[in-house]
């Protein structure tokens, strides 16, 4: 193996998604003679593919580690290259995308006790198939993985088989060039577990969808389980056959949301202890980047190894994370925390945000839309200035700490409810950062 190869290796896992990394990148041979490196794939599909979609990365990540090598990309002479030899390819699972890894909370907690039992009881499981659906990011792909780790270490003769969609789009395309669609099926069908990861990528692909239509009853009848994962209810997906969208909801299909802000922080917790990653945070700090970063749990990720590259290039003490410096590092990601801002122009900014008059937010009126407002402008008054809850009532015309804590309350409640107040707060509090 060329030394310049198995460094671009480790360079390429990390920029080409892993499921094209190890079906089109792993396979290559790589023989180097000082001036060409040499890259012999098995077969004329695996050459063309990479010449046609990986060359460019191929190129740069060989120019990282050697400027003078040239590349030749062809296909290795010691292997049977006719069309016939086309044999489909299972992708390996993902080694970390376990159960002890992944951190449990109210998002997932029931898909992980769904997939847990479906991974411990792979033949009597009553939820055929099953799907986990959600957006992108939140552990859809992890979960699945999960399940197939589970399922052979319960019983190692167990033939687990992880396809990405497109995967298997991409066989159906081949062996229908070669003619070898039996194969396929057979291939598939030859699954005691069959994990399809992305399922909704078949909309639109009327050949995948026959093809997969036949290997799903297969396995359905064999009592053979199949675990989807969509970024959307199944039933919901355009451009897919009414009678797979009725396969698949008669199975179970779960919903995956997003980590609330204490799974978020314990996400980051456990992450960063990572060997990959060994950054000392504290739960306070977690907390903060939690705070800030609500999207999902790859863009926690993200911020651990950004936060991580600032604390290994300032060449600081990695026991001093604070929220300083996490502030510095994320940059962006972290807008600067606005604290200590007066009372009234907390009143202006909610007034204009919402067309009223600083004394509306302070008068008797109960008129929905001012009601609203005013409490708005105690939530934020209690969250961003040094008031006390009694000495912001009475910058409020005099209201009690009681009527304080109830505006607290109600806000808290409609943010979480409420995209249109979530809205409003969040454009508001950037305007107050802005002042
Ligand atoms: P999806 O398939 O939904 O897009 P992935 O399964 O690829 O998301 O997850 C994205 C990243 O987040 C992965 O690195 C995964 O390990 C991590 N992850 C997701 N959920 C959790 C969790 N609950 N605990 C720990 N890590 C998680
Ligand atoms: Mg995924």
């Amino acid at each position: 193996m060329s030394k310049t190869w198995t460094q671009c290796l480790n360079t390429l896992k990390d920029t080409i998604p892993l499921a094209q990394y190890s079906v089109w990148v792993q396979p290559l041979k790589a023989l180097e003679d000082g001036q060409t490196l040499s890259l012999l794939a098995p077969n004329t599909q695996v050459k063309d593919y990479i010449n046609k979609n990986l060359k460019s990365q191929i190129k740069s990540a060989v120019a990282q580690h050697n400027k003078q090598l040239k590349i030749f990309i062809g296909v290795s002479p010691n292997v049977d290259q006719k069309p016939s030899a086309y044999k489909p390819q299972a992708t390996p699972l993902f080694e970390d995308y376990t159960f002890d890894n992944l951190v449990l909370g109210n998002a997932n907690q029931m898909a992980y006790g769904a997939t847990k039992q479906i991974a411990e009881n792979i033949k009597g499981s009553p939820y055929n198939p099953f799907i986990i659906y959600g957006g992108s990011g939140l552990g859809k792909t992890h979960l699945m993985q999960a399940a197939g780790h589970l399922a052979k270490t319960k019983n190692p003769n167990l033939k687990v088989l992880y396809v990405p969609l497109m995967d298997f789009v991409r066989n159906i395309t081949s062996s229908l060039r070669h003619n070898t669609i039996e194969d396929i099926k057979l291939f598939y069908q030859s699954a005691d577990l069959l994990l399809v990861d992305d399922i909704h990528l078949i909309a639109g692909k009327e050949k995948s969808q026959e093809e997969f239509f036949h290997i799903f009853n297969f396995l359905f009848n064999g009592k053979k389980q199949i675990i989807f994962t969509c970024d959307q209810p199944p039933k919901n997906i355009k451009s897919l056959e009414e009678r797979l969208k009725t396969r698949f909801s008669q199975g179970l299909n779960l919903h995956l949301t997003p980590p609330e802000l204490e799974m978020r922080a314990a996400i980051l917790l456990k992450k960063a202890q990572d060997q990959k990653i060994n950054i000392n945070l504290n739960e306070d700090v977690a907390l903060f980047i939690a705070g800030h970063i609500t999207s999902n749990v790859r863009d926690l990720e993200g911020a651990l190894l950004k936060l991580k590259a600032f604390v290994d290039f300032s060449k600081m003490d990695s026991t001093m994370i604070s929220k300083e410096v996490v502030e510095a590092a994320l940059g962006d990601l972290i807008k600067p925390a606005i604290k200590n801002i007066d009372v009234n122009d907390i009143q202006k900014e909610v007034a204009k945000h919402y067309a009223l008059t600083v004394s509306d937010l302070s008068s008797k009126s109960r008129k929905q839309h001012t009601v609203l407002a005013r409490q708005m402008a105690i939530y934020i008054c209690h969250e961003l200035s040094a008031l006390s809850l009694n000495k912001i009532g009475k910058q409020f015309g005099n209201r009690d700490h009681s009527t304080v804590i109830h505006a607290i309350n109600k806000i808290k409640d409609k943010l979480l409810e409420s995209k249109e107040t979530k809205d409003d707060y969040d454009l508001i509090k950037l305007k107050l950062a802005n002042l």
